[in-house]
């Protein structure tokens, strides 16, 4: 027998502590060969003025075990309080949301009774990055910052989270026929590791038909692999077509630690009765028994959770004609799942985890993609200047701009909102107060980054408002920038 794994448990609020009990009380029942230590988060941490709801002393234990099961938790309501979950992730890098999405007809209503698929969402990157400005009066601005080992770490662990698993396709969803550089390195990437994995068929699909098909026909996916953004709507999207939210766990899975919890929230409405249902924590505990290899303590609890189901053991809120006698409160539910341990359900598909088979969760020092660039050799061509300008006319503006550019730049065009306007703009585009203004390489030569300062020096000099810049570079000769809307 393994000795103990030592793991942090938070309890947390609202029906977090009945739910939590429940979970243990199983998980003991059932040998997990587990030492919890416990800490405290949420809504008593915020009040006792820790901004983020967790107190310092509680990322000791986390740092330690490396392995937190999470109740939910009560965000209080107001200013000033950031989210435990977005600083928990961000902080330990856990940069993979895994969500298992199952329809467990017909004891759970759902208009796709054959669903059984899980999205690996990437949880670091895009726009969740927080870099936002206001540049103008009118424009507001988000940046979508992609990164390949972003892309590398993420792609890999979905292709080594279907090896582990036994599942057959994984589906990359991304918008590149628009985003071609950013979700374009996804996609590219996503076909530079599959041939990795051969025995695992591969399929892109654009975000929108992706979503779509998930949300007509969920039988046809297996892994789901996508960006921050796109992941987060088409994982509540997919747990909520299961018809079940409240059965559905998730696992953030980082290089160092990772984090187990249910999907759903505190249920203020309903806490303190007992009748909370456990399952989404306890099938969270199940993702993280086998992330910690006691595969075998996994199965006997899914097992056995799976024909307390069938049976009819439902708490309140999953309660039918089909349930057996009165609604089950959490503690009684459990205690249904204990009986049933070692039992397989009949009519629900059992789970086989097998042997215990790591997930490799790509680290810093891996080794890139195979056909990963080296260090590219990169050359200064030009440089967008993005300029605050309250007016009308595109010609003025490019007039303006022409008169004080030096020699070795030359204005090449303007957009507003990426759209060309100058020169042989239409009168018809609509123009905001934030102009995109491209200067190239007069001679077609690299530029030494003191002829952008020489021309920002002039454009104030001249009293122009410019705001931000982005240099326009080629990488090993190949443009690292986009073509304007119409140039
Ligand atoms: P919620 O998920 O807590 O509740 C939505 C509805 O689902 C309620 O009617 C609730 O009674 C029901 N429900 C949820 N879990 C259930 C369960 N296990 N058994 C039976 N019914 C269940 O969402 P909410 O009401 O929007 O949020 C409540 C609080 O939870 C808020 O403070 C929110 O910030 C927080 N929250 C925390 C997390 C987290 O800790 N990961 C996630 C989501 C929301």
């Amino acid at each position: 027998m393994s000795q103990a794994v030592p793991i942090t448990v938070a309890k947390g609020d609202g029906i977090g502590p009945e739910i939590m009990e429940a979970t243990l009380r199983v998980l003991e029942a059932a040998g997990a060969r587990i030492a919890p230590e416990f800490i405290e988060i949420g809504e008593q941490q915020y009040l006792a003025g820790h901004s983020s709801g967790i107190a310092p002393e509680s990322w000791d234990s986390l740092r330690r075990t490396k392995v937190f099961l999470k109740a939910p938790i009560t965000t209080p309501q107001g200013g000033g309080f950031k989210s435990l979950n977005v600083t928990i992730r961000k902080t330990l890098g856990l940069y993979a949301n895994v969500r298992p999405c199952v329809s467990y007809a017909p004891y759970v209503k759902t208009l796709h009774p054959k669903m059984n698929l899980v999205i690996i969402r990437e949880n670091e990157e895009d726009l969740y990055a927080g870099i936002e400005h206001r540049q103008t009066d009118q424009v507001y601005q988000c940046l979508k910052v992609i990164t390949r080992p972003g892309c590398e770490k993420i792609i890999r662990y979905a292709f080594e989270y279907a090896r582990a698993n036994g599942r057959r396709k994984v589906t990359c969803m991304t918008k590149d026929n628009i985003m071609k550089m950013t979700d374009g390195l996804f996609h590219k990437v996503f076909d530079e590791i599959a041939p990795e994995y051969p025995e695992i068929q591969t399929d892109h699909m654009i975000i929108d038909i992706g979503t779509a098909r998930l949300a007509t026909r969920p039988e046809t996916f297996d892994v789901i692999v996508t960006l921050n953004l796109y992941g987060d709507i088409i994982s509540d999207v997919a747990a909520e077509l299961t018809g079940s939210v409240g059965l559905a766990p998730s696992a953030n899975i980082g290089e160092h630690v990772s984090m187990f919890e249910a999907i759903h929230g505190s249920a203020p409405d309903i806490a303190g009765k007992g009748i909370a249902n456990p399952s989404g924590l306890l099938l969270a505990a199940v993702m993280m028994l086998v992330h910690i290899g006691q595969t075998d303590v996994a199965e006997r609890i899914h097992n056995a959770w799976l024909s307390a189901i069938e049976d009819g053991i439902h708490t309140a809120e999953l309660h039918s004609q089909i349930s057996v006698g009165r609604p089950f409160g959490s503690m009684d539910f459990a205690d249904a799942v204990i009986d049933r341990l070692g039992n397989l359900p009949q009519k629900l598909t059992p789970v086989s985890y097998g042997s215990p088979v790591e997930v490799k969760v790509a680290s810093a020092s891996d080794a890139p993609a195979a056909q990963a660039p080296a260090t590219a050799e990169k050359t200064l061509m030009g440089i967008d200047v993005f300029v605050h300008a309250a007016l009308t006319l595109p010609d003025d503006l490019a007039a303006q701009l022409k008169a004080c550019t030096p020699a070795d730049l030359e204005l090449q065009v303007i957009t507003n909102r990426g759209v060309k306007v100058w020169p042989g703009g239409f009168p018809e585009t609509f123009c905001s107060d934030h102009w995109r203004c491209r200067f190239m390489s007069t001679s077609g030569a690299p530029l030494p980054h003191t002829s952008l300062v020489a021309l920002l020096s002039a454009l104030a000099a001249q009293g122009v408002d410019f705001i931000k810049t982005e240099n326009l570079c080629h990488f090993d000769g190949q443009r690292g920038y986009s073509l304007a809307q119409g140039q």
